[in-house]
């Protein structure tokens, strides 16, 4: 496709209209569909610019080149899923390499890493990373990699990418960062010196929960193609029509994330001063203990938040029975907005000794904060807190 100049495009820019108006065939604005398996040869020995799809596909490319520049990465490789965007950096990891995961992340992170660490993959060892000392002693031991999640899934804990990145540096450690949770919008990872960056791009990127989808980028070129060449190798690549869906979500990333995150801020100082409410986790509140290094590494606070009823899990079930705005589903980062009880569902995989280390309890509720009326969500919460108080 032809290309319109994007050099020192804003990032708002980047998303709203990357691809757009590039079409050579029809001057289409939309950047097309291409919904193809395989491309002709233009003669015998010479192949086009795509041969198949596994390999390549225009309509891919358009996206993996969009998330490559708002991540600030040399390139990108568009994956079927966030756990394919995993599977694909850690495949070509052999018995030689460590891997120093959070000892509090995502549970499906949790789950891939353990099976393929149990198979003799690699070595994998869990650390604090909020804790300088234990961090400092997994690093001493040279890992290959290490996996961060900033903030974390469930309970938003935030890291100093930069100061893990220039440990890791150190010790030639590489680093790669899920940043599923705040996207490039509002955290760029390989700005504050990580070398990967991994989406579940079915989160806010699309932001419309109608695809499964995920994304690898890579800071140095040469690990772009490396992951492009695994990525044919194992065919984990993402369909050239999730990858349209997903394009068209990301024109309105910017925007949906600053109304999200509004409503998110609003809920959080809510549910802090509900006395049904015994905790409240959000990166945006000053009582957060990672509220100073959020501030400095994030461009805002996003629309995740935690927080723990003080009744336990009796009054998790009436909470819950008693919402009508909030979607008991899990998933995030879509429009409409959803809770989520880590315990029964998101982390149920995860074991009561690995939950209990990480700090995830009984009365602990995930939100998924969307772009409904503010007021709407408050007096749903509000609602389902007076009902949770009802013993
Ligand atoms: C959802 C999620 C994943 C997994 O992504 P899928 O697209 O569901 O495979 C990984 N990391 C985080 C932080 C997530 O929220």
């Amino acid at each position: 496709m032809s290309k319109r100049d994007e050099t020192n495009r804003r990032p708002e820019t980047i998303a709203a209209v990357h691809g757009v108006a590039t079409d050579p065939a029809f001057a289409a604005v939309a950047p097309p569909l291409y919904l193809t398996s395989t491309y002709a040869f233009s003669g015998f020995e010479t192949p086009g610019r795509y041969d198949y799809t596994r390999s390549g596909n225009p309509t891919r490319d358009v996206l993996a080149e969009a998330l490559a520049k708002l991540e600030g990465g040399a390139g990108a490789v568009v994956t079927a899923s966030g756990m394919a965007a995993l599977d694909l950096l850690i495949g070509r990891l052999g018995p030689a390499d460590t891997v120093l995961a959070p000892h509090d992340c995502y549970g499906g992170t949790m789950r891939l890493l353990k099976a393929r660490a149990e198979r003799g993959q690699f070595a994998l060892r869990f650390v604090d990373q909020g804790d300088p000392a234990a961090l400092a002693g997994a690093l001493a031991d040279h890992p290959t990699l290490v996996f961060v999640e900033s903030p974390s899934n469930p309970l938003m804990r935030v890291v100093d990418i930069a100061a893990i990145s220039a440990e890791a540096r150190r010790v030639g450690t590489r680093v790669a960062v899920d940043n599923t949770f705040l996207s490039p919008a509002l955290q760029c990872p390989i700005a504050l010196g990580a070398d990967y960056v991994i989406h579940s791009t079915t989160k806010y990127l699309n932001g419309h929960s109608d695809v499964v989808g995920g994304a690898v980028i890579a800071a140095d070129p040469a690990e772009v193609e490396a992951l492009r060449h695994w990525a044919t190798v194992v065919g984990s690549v993402g369909a050239p029509f999730d990858a349209w869906l997903t394009l068209r979500g990301l024109r309105t990333l910017f925007a949906r994330l600053d109304g999200q995150q509004r409503n998110a801020m609003a809920i959080a100082q809510r549910l802090e001063a509900h006395p049904a409410v015994s905790r409240v986790h959000y990166p945006g509140l000053d009582s957060h203990p990672g509220h100073a290094v959020a501030a400095r590494q994030q461009r805002g606070f996003g629309a995740m938040l935690s927080f723990e009823l003080a009744g336990g899990l009796a009054a998790v079930r009436r909470f819950v029975t008693a919402l009508d705005m909030f979607i008991l589903a899990e998933s995030l980062g879509g429009v409409e907005s959803l809770v989520a009880h880590p315990v029964t569902m998101t982390h149920a995989d995860m074991g009561e000794d690995a939950r209990a280390v990480a700090g995830i309890t009984d009365g602990l509720l995930r939100l998924s904060v969307g772009l409904e009326a503010e007021d709407d969500l408050i007096d749903d919460l509000d609602r389902a807190l007076h009902a949770a108080s009802a013993a």
